[in-house]
């Protein structure tokens, strides 16, 4: 994207047929999805090193905004549509902001006038200490990282002694802090947990959370990824079902990433996000920003628009405006994992932000 300084160059972002304007609202892409999900990066440190994510052999790589700075920018996403907002990283229980980053945002007003939803995606390991500051600032809503239920195989994964104990503790501090629902993410990999998924269940049932498995991605640091490594949707919900009836559940909101199964007895549900075999692009409602004020259009994304280097330059807020319905115009149809030719983008999962 260019790096336009003044009004006159913000005005060079319309298109000549002027069908991208400043007036023109809910950020709709160029194949008509509506964007209304941002999920921004608030750092891509990272206190653990799962093996399907970092190598732990290189610190974090790119710049973190000041709170500030975020916050500006959320402001104007969402005076263009945005609803909802999950905070991500890197691990973003390490921003010692974030209880005030989450309060700042809930007084914040959506497009219509709400309030926004607050999410956070976390590992938990830090999470015992901070649910009820988050809870206080008005979080929304929590999920939870959580490759295996067998300690022994969760620290396999997540190469830190004691993590599982950490984020165990993690999940029943947001429980007990009210945070509603608590979801736990699981990405399965052939040979590392997929011997999980009938566990998972069971402690979904037993501890009241929603467990959502996640089809592994070509995101990783190392290159680990192959597609006999993913482990597909019909096979979780096959091995589920076989243990515990499942009954499909309908979308709870249009294009929910997540097919939703409940138990048959009633007693909680899963949820499968299968962006490898059932890739759901189509319906993708997502912006991300990274920690460096980048917009991603896509995690498959092989360019950045910069938001940062716009506000260093002293952009207006009807300039970021302009950029960001720019960006939003070349949102990529759909992600091309596992074709000829498919080339994984230059940044990972944790510098990108899950
Ligand atoms: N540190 C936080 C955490 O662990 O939840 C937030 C960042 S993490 C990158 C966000 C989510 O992305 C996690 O649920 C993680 O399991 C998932 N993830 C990371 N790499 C992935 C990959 N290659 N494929 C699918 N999911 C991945």
């Amino acid at each position: 994207m260019g790096q336009p300084t003044g009004r006159m160059a913000a005005q060079s972002h319309l298109s000549p047929d002027g069908s991208v304007s400043l007036a023109t609202g809910r950020l709709r892409d160029s194949y008509g999805r509506q964007i209304t999900d941002l999920r921004v990066s608030i750092t891509d440190r990272c206190n653990y090193k799962c093996v399907y994510c970092r190598t732990g052999q290189k610190g974090a790589q790119y710049a973190e905004l000041s709170a500030a700075d975020y916050l500006r920018l959320i402001r104007i996403f969402l005076s263009l549509g945005i609803e909802k907002v999950r905070l991500t990283g890197g691990e973003p229980l390490l921003r010692r902001d974030l209880p005030e980053i989450v309060a700042s945002i809930r007084v914040m007003r959506t497009e219509t006038g709400h309030a926004p939803e607050v999410a956070v995606t976390t590992n938990g390991h830090l999470l015992e200490d901070l649910a009820v500051p988050l809870k206080q600032a008005g979080l929304s809503r929590v999920t939870v990282s959580m490759d295996a239920v067998d300690p022994e195989t969760f620290e396999r994964i997540t190469r830190i002694a004691g993590s599982f104990e950490a984020v165990g503790r993690g999940i029943e501090a947001a429980q007990r802090a009210g945070l509603d629902p608590v979801k736990i993410n699981c990405v399965l990999l052939r040979g590392f947990n997929d011997d999980q998924v009938e566990a998972f269940a069971g402690f979904a049932r037993k501890h009241q959370v929603v467990v959502r498995f996640i089809e592994f991605m070509p995101l990783e640091e190392d290159r680990l990824w192959t597609p006999q490594m993913v482990v597909p949707l019909t096979e979780i919900v096959q091995r589920i079902g076989n243990v515990y009836p499942l009954i499909p559940l309908p979308e709870t909101v249009a294009g929910e990433t997540a097919r939703r199964y409940g138990f048959a007895d009633g007693i909680g549900e899963i949820g499968i996000i299968a962006p490898v075999t059932q890739a759901f692009c189509g319906a993708c409602s997502r912006v991300r920003l990274t920690s460096d004020g980048k917009i991603r259009t896509c995690l498959f994304s092989h360019r950045e628009h910069d938001l940062a280097m716009l506000t260093r330059q002293g952009a207006s807020d009807d300039e970021l405006r302009s950029a960001i319905l720019n960006a939003i115009r070349t949102k990529e149809e759909r992600h091309h994992i596992g074709e000829p030719g498919f080339l994984k983008p230059s940044r990972s999962m944790v510098h990108i932000g899950g």
